[in-house]
């Protein structure tokens, strides 16, 4: 079973003492005691193995090897002769390969200290050889593991390097599931996450996590905390499908925690992490790509975001996949499905979720949207998806956007096909009545929460804006409740917000991946608490 360490650069024995006993209380079944800055201490060494509330890995790492021990390598020698003075013995001692190829000192040193086919002593001391690099891949990558594998005393092989792209993390992956021997690989920054939580699912020996966010000890490291409640750590084994939302950036994504939680309360064997992408369609190809073929992933589905909602149209239709035709007519899918057969399949969620948001605010059914008058404010992204939505449904939408030549091309691009659908400046907003208004800005959006997209007299004559049983929804969901839903409930309007939506677009894409209704009550929560700062990972 992969084991969750915590790695703790020791400075005293009550801090690091204290902080093992920290890490044994949240969760984590073995320590790391970086002793590089104590390094010649034997008394505090000896305390450490004897007192750790866990298991502990000893590991003196040199400033060549990106730790703090700046003694050379004769000094590391007789650090090393402390290790097994006391009266315990640490579970294993960490050595880089390159020192332990470099140094016949070392070496000897080290192969004395632990357990190998050749030891004549009794130990249980397990030797690992590392290799760390902080840039990259390393070009000799492989041929490190091979003198890992081939070195004797070695029992576990530790390979971290720097990733640059999320294939990376594949590449770990198949180190580990290679088992010359007992392996961690992993890869840090913020493309290497899932080389970190799916270690577990391809049998590391073990993966590394902070005990608090200002603690980690390696780039892009989790917390126990993120591990174990935002990323489904007890829950991950082999057969565990992937999912995850790729988009650039994506690191403020609400969507890992809400559908993790979906997963949690259905029992769904599955796990959803951030997908970093680069924008461009060739980065896209390729991770996407990658990913989908390395079966051992179980990589089954993703939610697509911004930049790259028109690539995935692209790549599926390109794969031979199947594409949802009104996503095919909006021009962007936000919803990536590996189905049962293996076929790939693109949808669009966003235009649903909106529909169904403002059917249920009405209290009535997607075809009575027919002949009704929607105002939609923007011709972005957003904008595109709504229109779509509601001219298929026989609305008559009238398009509102900052630049008019952009909403003229988004009435052009939908006008006549189910509904009408016109352009119109923002400025005219008060000129003709609606019964929905839908904002699809980002005005009045955190941080710039006093904006709004509407003009001081919106409510004011009711035959030229809203006014008691006129539906207002913003698609906007930070803050929850925006300037202009609380000026449009005051003036009795009906009023929904962008949570309802951004919900209901991630409960379609766990129904298509899981086959089962989500918990929309739960995703409601996590969204809220999110939003609030509160819960796993904030
Ligand atoms: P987008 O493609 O960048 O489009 C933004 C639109 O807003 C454009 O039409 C732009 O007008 C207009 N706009 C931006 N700033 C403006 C300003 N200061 N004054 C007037 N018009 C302005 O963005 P998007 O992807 O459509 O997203 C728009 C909003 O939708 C986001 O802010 C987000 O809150 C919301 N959204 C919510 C969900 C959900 O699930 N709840 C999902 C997606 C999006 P120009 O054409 O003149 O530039």
């Amino acid at each position: 079973m992969t084991k969750l360490a915590v790695s703790i650069m020791v400075y005293s024995l009550e801090q690091a003492l204290a902080a093992a006993a920290l890490a044994a209380e949240r969760g984590a079944d073995l320590v790391e005691f970086r002793i590089d800055q104590v390094a010649g201490d034997t008394a505090l060494l000896n305390g450490l193995v004897e007192d750790s509330a866990l298991p502990c890995i000893i590991t003196c790492r040199p400033v060549w090897e990106g730790g703090l021990y700046e003694g050379d390598e004769k000094s590391r020698v007789a650090v090393l002769s402390g290790v097994q003075s006391g009266a315990q013995e640490p579970a294993y001692l960490d050595i880089e390969l390159a020192a332990y190829q470099r140094s016949v000192d070392l070496r000897a040193k080290a192969d004395q200290l632990v357990d190998h086919p050749g030891q004549v002593r009794a130990t249980t001391t397990g030797l690992i050889l590392s290799s760390h690099d902080f840039d990259s891949r390393p070009a000799d990558l492989y041929q490190r593991i091979e003198s890992m594998a081939a070195a004797p005393a070695c029992r576990v092989m530790k390979i971290v390097w720097e990733a640059r792209s999320l294939r990376d993390n594949l590449e770990a992956f198949e180190i580990i599931a290679s088992r010359h021997k007992p392996t961690i690989a992993l890869c840090m920054g913020q493309w290497g996450l899932p080389s970190r939580v799916l270690a577990k699912k391809f049998g590391a020996l073990l993966t590394f996590a902070a005990i608090d966010p200002g603690g980690a000890t390696a780039p892009g490291q989790p917390t126990i905390q993120e591990l174990k409640h935002l990323y489904r750590w007890d829950a991950i084994g082999q057969q565990t499908r992937v999912f995850g939302v790729i988009g650039y950036p994506v690191g403020h994504s609400m969507s890992p925690a809400i559908h993790n939680a979906g997963f949690d309360e259905l029992g769904y064997d599955g796990v959803y992490l951030p997908m970093p992408v680069a924008p461009g369609y060739e980065p896209f190809q390729a991770t996407v790509g990658a990913w989908l073929d390395m079966a051992a992933l179980d990589f089954t589905g993703a939610s697509v975001t911004i930049p790259h909602k028109e690539n995935l149209l692209r790549f599926v239709k390109e794969q031979g996949g199947q594409v949802e035709a009104l996503a095919q007519e909006i021009g962007a899918a936000n919803t990536l499905t590996k189905q049962d057969d293996g076929t790939l399949y693109a949808s669009n969620t966003d235009y649903a979720a909106a529909l169904d948001a403002v059917c249920d605010g009405m209290g009535v059914g997607r075809d009575d949207l027919k002949g009704q008058r929607v105002a939609v404010l923007g011709a972005g992204g957003a904008a595109r998806a709504v229109v779509a939505g509601f001219a298929h449904c026989g609305a008559t939408v009238v398009v509102y956007n900052r630049t008019f030549e952009k909403a003229q091309a988004l009435a052009e691009r939908f006008n006549g096909k189910t509904g009408k659908v016109v352009a119109a400046p923002l400025e005219k907003l008060c000129d003709s009545c609606c019964q929905v208004y839908i904002n699809c800005t980002p005005i009045g959006m955190h941080p710039d929460v006093d904006a709004t997209p509407v003009p001081e007299n919106m409510g004011v004559e009711r035959s030229n804006g809203w006014g008691p049983g006129t539906v207002v929804f913003d698609t906007i969901y930070n803050p929850v409740q925006t300037r202009l839903l609380r000026e449009a409930r005051e003036a009795g309007c009906v009023t929904i917000g962008g949570v309802e939506m951004f919900v209901r677009q991630a409960a379609m894409q766990f129904k298509l991946w899981t086959g089962q209704d989500a918990p929309v009550d739960t995703f409601r929560r996590v969204v809220l608490e999110r939003l609030a700062g509160e819960g796993p990972g904030v």
